[in-house]
C-alpha cells in the first residue's frame, strides 16, 4: 500500500499539493472545512447570477499547467483559457486612461501616441529590465525551497543586486518610466504584494511582469472553474476529497511524527504525512505541541469587496479597470495607519464583459468592486463605508450605479477575518524583505508534516500558492 498524504485545506495550495503528491505516487485525502472547493477563489451565487468572490486576475498560466501535468494531466483538457486584452484600463485623476496591453508593440504604440515615443522606448527597457527580473528570481529564489538565508547567496543574486534590484521599486521604473501613469500602471503590482510601490524593491517588478507583461487570463465559467478542474482530476486520479471536514489537530508520536488527523466530527484520519494548506498561522495551532516558532508578522492591507448584481450596462469600461486616486502616495500612508483611503485607488471588474466581438451579455451585469482598506489590527471597520463606496463609484463614472443593483453582497476585513483569515486580510503577511524568501514563515513542520498557501513561501496569489503546493510536496517526498 502507498504512503497516505492527508491535506487539509482545499484551497488553490491544497489543491495544488495533493496534485503534486498524486503524482509522486501517493494515496491523498484532502479534507476541506467548507462546503465547496476553492478557499478564497470561492463563489456567491443569486437567482440570476454567479459571482467569482477572490481572486480575479489569473496570471502565469503555465505554472497552473504545470500543476495539472505533474497529476499526470493535460491543463487544456480540463479548462479553457481566454486571455484578456486589455489586462487592465487605468484611468487616471486628469481624465485620461491607458490599456495596459500584453501585446508589447501595440502597448509602445499606444504610450508613444498617449504621451510620447521617449516613454514608449522607456517602457520597452522596462519590460526587458523585469522580464530580466523573472528569469533571476524564478528558479533560483522563488520556485526553491530555500532553508536559511545562506541559500540566496547564489549567481542570480549578483545578477540581481548589478541590476539594482535591491533599490526602491519606484526610483528605478523611474529611470525607465517618467509619466506618472505609465509609473503606476507598472508598479501598483507591488500592492498585490502588501507592500508600498514607494516602499518595495525593485525586485517586486517581477509581479508586474506577471501580468502586465506576460499576460491575464479567464477560465470559462470564471476563476471558480480552477479549483473546480482540479478537484476532478484530484479524484479522476484515485484522490478523495471530504468536504464539511474541519481538522482540529494532528496527532503525532513521540519522535514528533505525524501519525493522524482528527476532525470536528469525531473521525480520526490515519496519515503517513500531513500538508496543512489553510492560513500558516492557523495551521501551526493545530499541531498542538505548545510551541509556536512564529514571530509577530505584519499583515498586508484588507479589502472591502462588493459584488453587485446589476442592470447597468458601462461601454467604456473594460473587464478590469482600475482608477487611481490623486494621492496615490498618501494612500498607502493611510492604509497602513488604519485610515480609510480619502482619495481612493479602486478595482472594477465586470466579470461577465464581452469577449472581444461579442454581444454584451444579456441578462444582469456582474460587478465586483474592490476598495483597499486598513487590515482590523490596523484600523476599524466602517460601518457606512457601502455608501462611500457607492458614492465614489457614481463620481467614477458608474452612473446609476447604485440604483441598479438586483442584489450584493459585501465582505469587509470584518467579513474577512469570520471566514479565518488572521488580521481581517485575506492577503495574509505582507512581502516585505524580512517576510519574504528565507525569512517568510517557511513550510517544515518536522520529518512529515509540511506547511502550504498564502502564509508560507513563496507567498501570496494563485502562481504563489500554486508553487508552494509542489514545495511543500517536495519537503515530504525529500525530506532534508
Ligand atoms: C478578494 C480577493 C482578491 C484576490 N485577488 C487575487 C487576484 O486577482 N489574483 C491572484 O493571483 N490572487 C488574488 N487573491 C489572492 C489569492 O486568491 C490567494 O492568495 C489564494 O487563493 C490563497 O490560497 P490558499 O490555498 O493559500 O488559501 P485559501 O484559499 O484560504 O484556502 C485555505 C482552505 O483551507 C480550509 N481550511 C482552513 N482551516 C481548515 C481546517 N482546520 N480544516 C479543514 N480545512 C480548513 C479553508 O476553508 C480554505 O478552503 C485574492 C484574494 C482575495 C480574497
Amino acid at each position: 500500500m502507498s504512503e497516505h498524504i492527508l491535506v487539509v485545506g482545499a484551497g488553490l495550495a491544497g489543491l495544488s499539493a495533493a496534485m503534486h503528491a498524486i503524482g509522486s505516487g501517493r494515496r491523498v485525502t484532502v479534507l476541506e472545512a467548507q462546503d465547496e472547493v476553492g478557499g478564497a477563489a470561492g463563489v456567491w451565487a443569486t437567482p440570476d447570477s454567479v459571482f467569482d468572490t477572490g481572486p480575479t486576475v489569473l496570471t502565469m498560466p503555465d505554472i497552473l499547467a504545470s500543476v495539472f501535468a505533474a497529476a499526470g494531466a493535460e491543463m487544456d483538457d480540463h479548462l479553457s483559457l481566454r486571455q484578456i486584452e486589455p489586462a487592465y484600463r487605468g484611468y487616471f485623476p486628469d481624465g485620461s486612461t491607458l490599456d495596459v496591453l500584453t501585446d508589447v508593440d501595440a502597448m509602445a504604440d499606444q504610450i508613444a501616441n498617449k504621451i510620447s515615443p521617449a516613454e514608449a522606448r522607456g517602457y520597452l527597457g522596462y519590460v526587458d529590465y523585469v522580464s530580466a527580473l523573472y528569469r533571476h528570481e524564478i528558479s533560483s529564489f522563488i520556485d526553491r525551497n530555500l532553508d536559511s538565508p545562506l541559500d540566496l547567496l547564489r549567481p542570480d543574486l549578483l545578477a540581481l543586486l548589478r541590476m539594482g534590484a535591491f533599490r526602491s521599486l519606484d526610483a528605478k521604473a523611474a529611470q525607465f518610466l517618467r509619466d506618472p501613469r505609465t509609473r503606476r500602471l507598472f508598479t501598483f503590482q507591488a500592492l498585490y504584494a502588501g507592500v508600498a510601490p514607494t516602499r518595495a524593491r525593485a525586485i517586486y517588478g517581477v509581479i508586474s511582469y506577471m501580468d502586465a507583461v506576460n499576460g491575464v487570463f479567464l477560465p470559462d465559467g470564471g476563476m471558480a472553474a480552477i479549483p473546480a478542474a482540479m478537484a476532478s482530476v484530484i479524484e479522476q486520479r484515485g484522490g478523495v476529497i471530504q468536504l464539511g471536514t474541519r481538522v482540529t489537530g494532528v496527532q503525532r508520536n513521540a519522535a514528533g511524527a505525524a501519525i493522524a488527523v482528527r476532525t470536528d466530527d469525531g473521525q480520526r484520519l490515519p496519515a503517513d504525512a500531513v500538508i496543512l494548506a489553510g492560513d500558516r498561522s492557523r495551521m501551526a495551532r493545530l499541531l498542538a505541541d505548545g510551541r509556536s516558532d512564529l514571530r509577530p508578522l505584519r499583515y498586508s492591507p484588507s479589502a472591502y469587496v462588493l459584488l453587485a448584481e446589476s442592470t447597468a450596462q458601462y461601454r467604456n469600461i473594460a473587464h478590469h479597470n482600475i482608477h487611481f486616486g490623486r494621492s496615490w502616495a498618501q494612500t498607502f500612508a493611510e492604509l497602513e495607519s488604519g485610515q480609510v483611503m480619502s482619495d481612493p485607488s479602486l478595482l472594477v471588474t465586470h466579470q461577465n464583459h464581452p469577449a472581444p466581438g461579442s454581444a454584451p451579455a444579456a441578462g444582469p451585469q456582474r460587478y465586483y468592486v474592490l476598495f483597499p482598506a486598513p487590515n482590523v489590527r490596523a484600523g476599524p471597520v466602517r460601518d457606512d463605508y457601502l455608501g462611500i463606496m457607492l458614492d465614489e463609484l457614481e463620481h467614477r463614472g458608474y452612473r446609476g450605479f447604485s440604483d441598479s443593483i438586483t442584489a450584493h453582497r459585501l465582505t469587509t476585513p470584518g467579513g474577512w477575518l469570520m471566514q479565518g483569515y488572521p488580521a481581517g486580510t485575506p492577503f495574509s503577511a505582507a512581502h516585505s524583505f524580512f517576510q519574504s524568501g528565507p525569512f517568510r514563515p517557511g513550510n517544515c513542520a518536522g520529518r512529515n508534516i509540511a506547511f502550504a498557501g498564502a502564509g508560507t513561501v513563496p507567498g501570496v496569489g494563485i502562481p504563489m500558492v500554486l508553487l508552494s503546493g509542489r514545495l511543500a510536496t517536495e519537503r515530504l517526498l525529500s525530506p532534508r
